[in-house]
C-alpha cells in the first residue's frame, strides 16, 4: 500500500507542477509509478468521484481512508486498464475490494451515460490537452482579425471576458496583454478550420508571445535576429509585429526544416524572414551592422511545459544539468549583446527554475564587460507592466547595488496552468548607451 500512501499527498495539489513535485520528493516507491498513478487519477477525478458517490463505498469503509487515498484505490481497481490494487495484503485493500462489483456497475453506467466504450476515451475527451485554454494568434503577415472572425467557424463563437470562463467549446476570449491573441477551448476544432490551414492563425501559447511583444513594445527596429528560432513561433510573431527583416538562426538539422516550413506557411513575402542553418554563437556580430533587436530563447530544461507535447516527464531538479544549461544560456545571451547596434535583447525560457532564469539574468548584469558596455534590465513600464507575475526579486539581490524589486520588474514569469498555459520566463535587456 506504500505506493498509494505516497501518492495520496500529491492529489490535493492537482496537476499544476505535479511532475516536479513528484520527482523532487523523497519517495521509496518509484517516482515514475507514483506520477503515473496520480496523473491518471487526476485526469479522471470527476468521474471517479461520481462513481464513489453513487456506489456509496465511502460510508462503508471503516478504516481510516482519506478522500484522496480512496480516489487512488478506486482508480486502480475500477478505472485503470489492469483493474487491480497494486499491493500485497492490507485490511484497507480488502475493504475496498469488497465493493468491486458495485464499483464496476457504476463504471458501466458512467460509460453508457457518456457514450464511450472505454474509460480512456473519457479521459482523452476531457483532457485532450492539458492546457487550460488554447491560444491562437492571428497571423497579421497574412490576415486581419476580421478575415478570421468573419469565417463561419469563428463567427459562431461567443465572447467571454475571462479565459477562465472557457469551460467548453463555443467560446472565445480576446487577450488583454497580447494584441491579436485569442483563447478558445482546447477541444475547439481549430486545426480543421480554413484559417488554420491557410496560415491565417497560429497556435501559440500566450506566454510564448511575450518575447516578440517585449522586443517591439517600446522600440522600432531596423533588423532583428531570432537566435534560436525553430519551430518559429517567435520568429513569425516578431516578423508580424516589426515588419522588418528577421534573421532566424537554428543549428539543429531537423528543426531547421520545420522552421523553414513554418516561415513559408506564415508569409508569402520571401524576403521577410531569412532562415540560416547555423550555430548562432559562431556568427560574427560585425556581419549584422543593422540588427537592433534580438530574441534569445535557447534550449532549456522545459520544466514549465506540461501535457502530451512535454518530453520532460522524468526530469528532476538536476543541479548539474541546470548548471550546464545556465552556462550555455549565459554564453548565447552575451553573444547576442555583442552585436554592434543591438539595443534590446529579450531572453526567455520555458523553465520555472531560477537557475535558468533570474540567476542567468543576475550573472549577465554582474558581467563587467556587459555592464560597462551599457546593458541593463528594462524598467517595468516597458515590460508588460500590468502583467502580475514578475521575476523573483530574491534571486536578483546584490546586483550592482540595484534595487532587486526594480530588477524583478524587468522580468515576467508565467505560472504553469494558473496563467493559462505553460510556465515561462522573459527578461528584457536594453543598452542605455544606444538610442533609437
Ligand atoms: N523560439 C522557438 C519558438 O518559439 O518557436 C523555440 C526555441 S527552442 C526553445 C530552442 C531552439 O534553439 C532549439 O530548436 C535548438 O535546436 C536551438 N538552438 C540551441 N542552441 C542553438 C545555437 N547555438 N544556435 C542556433 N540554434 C540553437
Amino acid at each position: 500500500m506504500k505506493l498509494y500512501f505516497e501518492a495520496e499527498k500529491f492529489i490535493k495539489g492537482g496537476l499544476s507542477g505535479l511532475q516536479s513535485r513528484v520527482f523532487q520528493a523523497k519517495l521509496s516507491s518509484s517516482p515514475k509509478h507514483v506520477y503515473a498513478l496520480v496523473i491518471n487519477t487526476l485526469k479522471l477525478k470527476p468521474y471517479i468521484e461520481e462513481v464513489i458517490k453513487k456506489s456509496g463505498i465511502q460510508k462503508d469503509i471503516k478504516r481510516k481512508c482519506s478522500a484522496s487515498l480512496l480516489l487512488l484505490l478506486v482508480y486502480d481497481l475500477a478505472f485503470s486498464p489492469q483493474g487491480r490494487i497494486q499491493s500485497g495484503k492490507h485490511p484497507l485493500k480488502d475493504e475496498v475490494l469488497r465493493h468491486k462489483t458495485r464499483l464496476a456497475a457504476e463504471v458501466t453506467r458512467l460509460k453508457i451515460k457518456h457514450k464511450v466504450k472505454s474509460l480512456t476515451e473519457l479521459a482523452t475527451e476531457e483532457n485532450d490537452d492539458e492546457t487550460p485554454v488554447r491560444w491562437i494568434r492571428v497571423n497579421t503577415l497574412k490576415a486581419t482579425p476580421d478575415d478570421v472572425f468573419n469565417t463561419a467557424e469563428f463567427k459562431k463563437l461567443e465572447s467571454v471576458s475571462r479565459w477562465q470562463d472557457i469551460k467548453a467549446p463555443g467560446y472565445i476570449y480576446t487577450d488583454d496583454y497580447i494584441e491579436n491573441l485569442y483563447g478558445v477551448h482546447p477541444r475547439e476544432r481549430i486545426t480543421e478550420s480554413e484559417a488554420y490551414k491557410n496560415g491565417h492563425i497560429i497556435i501559440q501559447d500566450r506566454a510564448s508571445c511575450f518575447p516578440a511583444h517585449l522586443l517591439c513594445q517600446a522600440d522600432t527596429h531596423d533588423e532583428i535576429i531570432d537566435a534560436t528560432a525553430a519551430p518559429g513561433n517567435k520568429t513569425t510573431h516578431v516578423a508580424a509585429l516589426s515588419r522588418t527583416l528577421v534573421y532566424a538562426f537554428e543549428r539543429d538539422d531537423n528543426r531547421v526544416k520545420t522552421l523553414k516550413m513554418m516561415c513559408q506557411r506564415a508569409t508569402d513575402n520571401k524576403d521577410a524572414i531569412h532562415v540560416t542553418h547555423a550555430d548562432f554563437t559562431a556568427t560574427k556580430p560585425e556581419d549584422f551592422p543593422n540588427v537592433t533587436g534580438l530574441i534569445v530563447d535557447p534550449s532549456c530544461s522545459g520544466s514549465g511545459i506540461f501535457g502530451r507535447g512535454s518530453n520532460n516527464q522524468e526530469q528532476t531538479h538536476d543541479e548539474g544539468r541546470l548548471a550546464k544549461l545556465a552556462a550555455f544560456q549565459f554564453k548565447i545571451v552575451k553573444h547576442a549583446m555583442s552585436f554592434p547596434k543591438a539595443r534590446r535583447v529579450i531572453y526567455s525560457t520555458c523553465s520555472v527554475h531560477a537557475e535558468e532564469n533570474e540567476q542567468v539574468v543576475a550573472e549577465l548584469l554582474n558581467d563587467r564587460e556587459l555592464w560597462e558596455s551599457g546593458w541593463r534590465l528594462e524598467k517595468r513600464d516597458n515590460v508588460l507592466s500590468t502583467w502580475p507575475h514578475r521575476g523573483l526579486a530574491d534571486e536578483l539581490k546584490g546586483v550592482h547595488g540595484c534595487d532587486a524589486d526594480e530588477l524583478a520588474g524587468g522580468c515576467v514569469r508565467a505560472t504553469p496552468k494558473e496563467d493559462g498555459g505553460i510556465g515561462f520566463f522573459a527578461a528584457s535587456f536594453v543598452n542605455v548607451t544606444r538610442k533609437p
